[in-house]
């Protein structure tokens, strides 16, 4: 039986170890980080096209429960004029919405179901190689030991070292120059109707706040930042560093933003934020591949990298199942998968880009806005149909690329 060595269990990597076995596929699973380190900060979009994949092979159920649901999105300036507001998503046939839940319960979820279905996760083993040994890839790990399997799909997030591993000339992430801060804020009302993020574009940060069910509040804000932090730094400011800059960059600005910042529970963190521009080789043709932020990471402003990841995972074990050999599953594997993750890289670099406007692009952007609303809004997010309607039917036999 086919081995497969996953290298990351964070989104892709769990979600791959269960699709892998439902078509008669073994795998282990291997975590840099410690069991139970699934702090990864922050809350996250969560689309529907996500939880389509997590469906197709019946993995949705402890998704669903994590988050709370968004329908729209409305924008104001920092005057507070209501720029325009549109649906969060294309509105899909099965009713399924955009989800916000917090990133470490999605890795949590995700972990645990895979453990219950049985997949062997093994926690504080780096890679830190893997060279291709008979007609298998052997891999090894920082605390010296190896793992041999018949091929190794590198899950391993933005910085991945199978990239390097497949092609030592491969791209590097691309800084983008907004941090992330945010969470939750239990029992803090903001006006705003449910299941609507109001996003502000401040004159100096851009800034947005969600009402939840329960009477809180989640929130996020986009710090500009023009050059990438050197390592430590964000990890070295303070809690009330944070705050009193939040406060200085959101001055002047109309809205809740100074209610938040002072009610949020510390301590804040900030990240830096990075994308992936196009990734030349994402498989060695032979036993190594790729997938999720690994090959394509897109900027948090998409609202799709996860979804992304899970979408790859599930049409990956689709391609074993129904291509005849390795090198025919990767190559259509990527025609499958290439030309739709680029577009969502594209598109989130360039929202990224606008929350960092100068003064001059404020104004255009202002002028402008209204309009695109208007547009979006009138058709009701049927533009966005190829992004969140994206629908896996894990039957379905894939048509291996001919060659
Ligand atoms: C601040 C922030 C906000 C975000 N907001 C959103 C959002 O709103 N919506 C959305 O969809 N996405 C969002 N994302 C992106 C989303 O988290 C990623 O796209 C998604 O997690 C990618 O999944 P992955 O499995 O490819 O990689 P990851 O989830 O990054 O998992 C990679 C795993 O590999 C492990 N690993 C790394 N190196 C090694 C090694 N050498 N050996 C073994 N294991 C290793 C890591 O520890 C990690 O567990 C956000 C990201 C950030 C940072």
């Amino acid at each position: 039986m086919t081995h497969v060595l996953i290298v990351g269990a964070g989104v892709a990597g769990p979600v791959l170890s269960m699709a892998l076995e439902r078509v008669g596929i073994e795998s282990s699973v291997f975590e840099r980080d410690p069991a139970g380190a699934e702090q990864r900060g922050s809350w996250l979009s969560f689309q529907a096209n996500g939880m389509d994949a997590l469906r197709a092979i019946d993995a949705a159920g402890p998704v669903e429960k994590l988050g709370y649901p968004n329908d729209a999105i409305s924008f104001v300036n920092g005057k507070g004029r209501l720029l325009g507001r549109m649906p969060t998503a294309a509105r899909r046939p099965d009713g399924q919405e955009s989800l916000v839940m917090p990133r470490a319960a999605l890795y949590a979820a995700l972990g645990e179901l895979a453990r219950e279905r049985g997949a062997r996760v093994t926690y504080g083993k780096q890679l830190v190689g893997a060279t291709s040994v008979g007609g298998g890839v052997r891999a090894r790990f920082a605390d010296g030991t190896t793992a041999t399997g018949d091929l190794l799909v590198g899950c391993d997030g933005i910085h991945s070292p199978v990239r390097t591993i497949i092609d030592p000339r491969a791209t590097r992430p691309r800084y983008v120059p907004v941090l992330n801060v945010g969470g939750y804020i239990p029992d803090f009302t903001v006006e705003v109707p449910p299941k609507e993020f109001r996003m502000q574009f401040g004159t100096r940060c851009f800034f947005a706040w969600m009402p939840t069910p329960d009477g809180g509040t989640v929130w996020f804000a986009n710090p500009p930042m023009a050059r990438e932090p050197e390592r430590g730094v964000l990890s070295g400011k303070s809690d009330a560093e944070w705050r009193r800059w939040l406060h200085e960059l959101m001055s002047g600005d109309v809205g809740p933003a100074h209610e938040i910042i002072d009610a949020a529970p510390g301590p804040l963190l900030g990240w830096a934020t990075y994308d992936m521009p196009v990734v030349e080789h994402w498989h060695n043709n032979r036993n190594m591949i790729i997938i999720g932020d690994a090959a394509h990471a897109t900027a948090p402003s998409a609202g799709q990298g996860a979804s992304m990841a899970l979408e790859d995972a599930v049409v990956l074990a689709k391609c074993l199942r129904d291509c005849p050999d390795v090198p025919a599953a990767f190559s259509t594997f990527e025609a499958l998968r290439r030309e739709r993750v680029e577009k969502i890289v594209k598109h989130g670099h360039r929202s990224s880009n606008s929350k960092a406007a100068g003064p001059v692009v404020r104004v255009v952007r202002d002028l402008m806005l209204p309009i695109m609303f208007g547009r979006a809004a009138k058709d009701d997010g049927d533009s966005m149909m190829w992004l969140q309607g994206h629908h896996i039917d894990f039957d379905e036999p894939v048509t291996p690329l001919a060659r």
